[in-house]
């Protein structure tokens, strides 16, 4: 078994991201396998080396251990844009040149109804006449999704998380409305966040990746890529969520739920643990 926690150093590390990381390290301690960390800083302008460090130390403190060197994704552009050239040669992507407002005012049109998916509003298609031709372009790409979906047939993911084991098999409809035409390349970072989490899970030879429950329909747009780039199809592991009082879930900005402040104010690994309903670490 392989598992990960692969997070954006663009902030301190709350206690969701404690409980995610714990999860797939317990899992792959239990099992005899590997736990590794993954630095997802493709977002250059918002990636710091303090936060990358400050994530060794919290996950150290939390008593969590993973081979090094770690795995950058900056150091993966090559990769992605090769994948990317394979995409576009199959015709599959397509440049959009909109920006942020003609998709909200495309989106508002009265025929239209506004959707929202896990990246945002789902995008309307005006680009998706574009033309597909020539060198891979230095632009903003989307996945013609409907394409895609009818490039790939049925497809399915096996869950191993507590609330929906089992098979789940991709419904085209509900991702065509829900998801939409993604952005598989942003421009600033020369890929995107779908693009390079599936195609660094397969470099890693993950096996069961360990995430939130939110990121459940971004995992049907993952089972696609993977299809799509002749990808294994790791287990799916989706936790619950950490919420705060009031009862929403925490976000990077919860800085007061920094696993730094709990390491200053005292707090033990154990204690951590326990508030956050997980056993004892396995030993491994
Ligand atoms: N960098 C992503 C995050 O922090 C990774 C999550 C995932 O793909 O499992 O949300
Ligand atoms: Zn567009």
């Amino acid at each position: 078994m392989i598992t990960r926690f692969a997070p954006s150093p663009t902030g301190p590390l709350h206690l969701g991201h404690a409980f995610s990381a714990m999860t797939a390290s317990d899992m792959a301690r239990a099992d005899g396998g590997v736990f590794l960390l993954r630095i997802e800083d493709i977002d250059r302008a918002r990636s710091k080396p303090e936060w990358e460090a400050l994530i060794f130390e919290d996950l150290g403190w939390l008593g969590l251990d993973w081979p090094r060197p770690v795995l950058r994704q900056s150091d993966r552009l090559p990769a992605y844009r090769e994948a990317l050239g394979r995409l576009w040669d199959e015709g599959l992507l397509y440049p959009c040149t909109c920006s942020r407002r003609d998709i909200q005012e495309a989106a508002s049109a009265p025929q239209e109804g506004v959707r929202i998916g896990p990246d945002g509003i789902v995008y309307p298609g005006t680009c998706r006449g574009a033309p597909r031709t020539g060198p891979l372009p230095d632009s903003v790409l989307r996945l013609d999704m409907q394409m895609a979906l009818r490039r790939i047939g049925e497809r399915a993911f096996d869950e191993t998380g507590p609330s929906a084991p089992g098979w789940h098999t991709i419904d085209p409809q509900t991702l065509i409305e829900g998801a939409g035409d993604v952005v598989l390349a942003r421009r600033d970072f020369g890929t995107s966040y779908h693009l390079s989490v599936v195609l660094d899970d397969a470099h890693q030879g993950v096996t069961h990746v360990v995430r939130g429950q939110d990121l459940f329909e971004a995992t049907a747009i993952h089972v696609v890529l993977q299809a799509l780039l002749d990808l294994p199809v790791p287990r799916y592991h989706h936790h619950r969520l950490i919420r705060d009082e009031t009862g929403r879930r925490l976000a990077k900005r919860d800085d007061a739920r920094a696993i730094r402040l709990y390491r200053e104010d005292g707090k033990t690994p154990a204690e951590l643990r326990e508030m956050l309903g997980l056993g004892p670490q396995p030993s491994g």
